[in-house]
């Protein structure tokens, strides 16, 4: 089996996995009671155990709305780990998947780390095994490995540098300008467009997110038929062919940051669902359109959802408080491994935002 194979297997065998979750832990729609009784003790776990909820773009909006009302965050997984570091808060509760929560843990290991389910994964993580990547890495000595943060702490280990897709361009292009070659993985579309970026010479591992691969080009070349005037925005795990057609391509919070200083009414919005609350929070005179997911003959006609983020919930948010569950470790030794590589980031990052303020 070639890898193009193995990593379809495994996108198969990923699918399965979540849909099996999906038909046997979600609830019904809550009703209007339900939510106000979960936010009511959410609020209020959250105080009695000097925790904090630190929330993605693509979790659920009525996650995102908590976390900003009990003085969390809602933001990318690069500020979320940044958040999560500098809180003085004694317990994260991190909503998202588990790298996220791993990452947390990672940089702050005197921290609890607790997840509303640690079933919620990642196409990227599954598909990039440690065994078979370090395999790859001992392949190429000679080049810069550079893991997207969508992977294990036992990948993150294995790096030089951990990125995220708002900084990935910078690393790559920082290294690219010390001669350095890169072993770029998993996620071969955004390693292939910080390539097209920086010119860098990148070597791709061959992984993918599920949800950003289906979107099609086609589909918004005949969307932009029907909204001429629409801005189209695009996250870069997305295929090259669809990353064409972006008036912005970019992280979540830099397609937010689009979103909120375009000089548009209209945008179609290639990537997860969830972004839409703060799009829309930001800008409530504008509208946001979801990228089609279908080709020719298939049903999903606007899937953009991940169905990991979804695993999220208010009822398991409870759960954890109540009960202390789903907590995250990470083996010490490998923990302080993983830590280098991601202190390189937030290091690199912080001075790039000290360059902007004093430019
Ligand atoms: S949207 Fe894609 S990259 Fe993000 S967590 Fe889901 S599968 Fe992973």
């Amino acid at each position: 089996m070639n890898s193009k194979d193995t990593q379809n297997t495994q996108n198969q065998s990923a699918r399965k996995i979540v849909q099996d979750f999906l038909s046997t832990n979600m609830n019904e729609t809550l009703s209007s009671e339900q939510i106000a009784s979960y936010t009511a003790q959410i609020k209020q776990l959250l105080s009695a155990n000097n925790a904090v909820l630190v929330a993605h773009y693509y979790t659920d909006p009525l996650i995102q709305a908590l976390a900003e009302e009990t003085g969390g965050c809602v933001s990318d997984s690069l500020e979320m780990a940044r958040f999560g570091k500098e809180h003085p808060a004694e317990t994260l509760i991190v909503a998202g998947v588990k790298f996220m929560g791993e990452t947390a843990k990672i940089l702050t290991p005197h921290k609890r780390v607790l997840m509303p389910t640690l079933e919620a994964t990642c196409s990227l993580d599954i598909g990039c095994p440690i065994d078979e990547f370090s395999e790859f890495c001992d392949q190429h000595p000679d080049r810069t490995v550079v893991v997207y943060a969508n992977t294990s702490a036992a990948v993150k280990a294995r790096a030089d540098w951990v990125v995220t897709s708002s900084i990935a361009v910078d690393v790559i292009d920082h290294l690219d300008a010390n001669g350095e070659k890169i072993l770029w993985a998993p996620d071969k579309h955004l390693g292939d467009y910080v390539s097209r970026q920086t010119g860098a010479d990148v070597l791709l591992w061959d992984g993918a997110c599920i949800v950003h691969e289906e979107f099609k080009a086609k589909g918004i070349e005949d969307l932009k038929l029907l909204y001429p005037e629409a801005a189209v925005l695009v996250h870069p795990e997305s295929p090259a062919s669809v990353v064409e057609l972006a008036d912005v391509a970019g992280s979540t919070s830099q397609l937010i940051n689009a979103a909120k200083t375009m000089d548009k009414e209209q945008f179609i919005v290639a990537t997860d669902q969830g972004i839409f609350y703060k799009m829309q929070q930001l800008c409530p005179d504008k509208e946001f359109i979801v990228a089609p997911t279908a080709g020719s003959g298939a049903t999903c006609r606007s899937c953009a959802n991940c169905p990991w983020m979804a695993m999220n919930s208010l009822e398991s948010i409870v759960h954890v408080l109540e009960n202390g569950g789903n907590e995250i470790f990470v083996d010490q030794a490998l923990g302080e491994r993983a830590m280098k590589p991601l202190t390189r980031m937030l290091n690199f990052s912080a001075n790039k935002a000290k360059q902007k303020v004093g430019a």
